[in-house]
């Protein structure tokens, strides 16, 4: 163990998921002098972490639940080309979850939820900044901006709620010509009638690798990585006092749960329900599209984002709420992704991946970061929806303020496990 563990404090801290949201808590605790171990069943960065859109999505304000979508909703799920799917033998075990997003989507709850999504958005890059330079991952998150696609005025006029409740909150949006899109992205075709830029978004190269050296660099640090399973939480007389695995027990004065969607099942044994659904998504990789997209897109019409990365294009899409083990659709994904190829000509799909994972999302489209109600010692730190890979930097530093007793610099209120 390096000095850097054994220096400063004499706790252990066991954080449970090595996604990116369970990383980048483990290496700001680490910094906090901590001794840290993080336990994951699989490789690190291999759940959802694995698949998403690379984006650190620092305008991504709005929140899923919106005044319009609960009326536009049946219309949406019966439609085989959108993304918004309901496996209805799903729905009886859901409803609660839906009871609660239908709430989080008035007018005045979507307003406040977008306060509190801007908030935590604006620390994004000051939060990601120290992991990124001490673990040499400047150069795998690039200034990319986010680029808007509309096939039709109509289409650009449904968003300018969204839009003007990011502009509200001091989000830089340029509005653009059919023609300034295609100058921007020349690899778009005909189809595109306007655009917007979002200048602020990033881009990771990948998700995976970007997890893969933070968490090398945890180790380089002297932190311990562990592949176990967390059965459960080994309690004494005052509470938890560590984890047992499949493999055997680690003894924590801290425990951090960022188990991703499976956080769940973990909480209920701390005597906590909280929200949380497999919100799945899907992607689609082309390793050799013929077609060099330089900006990162996302189709407005066709439901579905553009990704470059270092392992091909990237094509992202689907908000399917399954039970979490449920067979893949690809057939319904495949049909989407088909569609959005419409947008930039040419594209080849020889040798195209596919993959399914699912998001922990919340009703109301904000994380659960916090202690658990009944046990101080365990830090909850999940249910970032569509927004985990921008926001595990602002968790982890959440999650070292309240190990250390010092009050964050963001409100707590709205990220409490016991809200639902
Ligand atoms: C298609 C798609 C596109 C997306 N695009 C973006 C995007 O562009 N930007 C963005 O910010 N977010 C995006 N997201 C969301 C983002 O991927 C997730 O919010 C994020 O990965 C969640 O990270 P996590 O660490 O909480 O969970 P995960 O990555 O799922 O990690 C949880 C980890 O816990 C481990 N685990 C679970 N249970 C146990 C146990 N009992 N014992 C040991 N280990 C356990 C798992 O093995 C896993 O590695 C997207 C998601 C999808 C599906």
């Amino acid at each position: 163990m390096s000095d850097q563990q054994t220096l400063k404090d004499g706790r252990h801290a066991v954080v449970i998921g090595a996604g990116i949201v369970g990383t980048c808590c483990a290496l700001y605790l680490q910094r906090e002098g901590l001794a840290v171990t993080l336990i994951d069943r699989d490789g690190p960065g291999e759940a959802a972490t694995f698949g998403n859109a690379g984006a650190l999505g620092l305008a991504s304000v709005p929140p899923l639940g919106m005044p319009d979508t609960l009326w536009k909703a049946p219309k949406m799920i019966l439609d085989p080309l959108h993304p918004l799917s309901l496996r209805w033998g799903h729905l009886p075990k859901a409803l609660p979850w839906f009871v609660q997003f239908t709430l989080a989507s008035r007018r005045s709850r979507a307003e406040a939820i977008a306060d509190v999504r801007a908030d935590l958005l604006r620390r994004v890059n000051d939060a990601y900044a120290p992991l990124l330079e001490d673990a040499g991952a400047r150069n795998m998150v690039h200034d990319l901006g986010l680029l808007m696609l509309f096939e039709s005025e109509r289409s650009r006029v449904n968003v300018e709620f969204a839009l003007e409740m990011r502009r509200r909150r001091g989000i830089k949006i340029e509005d653009l010509s059919g023609d300034e899109a295609r100058e921007m992205e020349p690899a778009l075709g005909p189809l595109i009638e306007r655009g917007v830029f979002f200048p602020e978004v990033c881009q990771t190269v990948s998700p995976l690798r970007l997890t893969q050296r933070l968490v090398r660099h945890f180790q380089d640090r002297g932190g311990t990585l562990r592949r176990e399973t967390v059965k459960g939480f080994d309690f004494g007389p005052d509470g938890p006092k560590g984890v047992i695995t499949d493999s055997g027990r680690h003894d924590g004065d801290l425990m951090v749960l960022a188990a991703g969607v499976w956080s769940k099942f973990l909480a209920r044994q701390l005597g906590t329900r909280v929200l949380l659904e497999a919100e799945r998504g899907y992607h689609t990789v082309l390793p050799n599209p013929g077609v060099d997209i330089r900006v990162p897109l996302v189709s407005e019409d066709r439901h579905v984002t553009f990704g470059p990365m270092e392992d091909g294009l990237r094509m992202t899409s689907i908000a399917e709420f399954a039970a979490i083990e449920a067979a893949p659709d690809h057939a319904r994904a495949e049909r989407i992704f088909a569609a959005a190829r419409d947008l930039i000509p040419g594209l080849d799909t020889k040798g195209a991946t596919r993959w399914v994972g699912s998001r922990p999302s919340t009703p109301d489209s904000v994380p659960v970061i916090g202690p658990a109600p009944r046990f101080a010692n365990v830090l909850f730190a999940f249910g970032h929806g569509h927004l985990g890979l921008t926001l595990a930097a602002v968790t982890g530093r959440i999650v070292a303020d309240l190990a250390q007793g010092r009050r964050p610099e963001t409100d707590l209120g709205p990220f409490r496990p016991d809200r639902f």
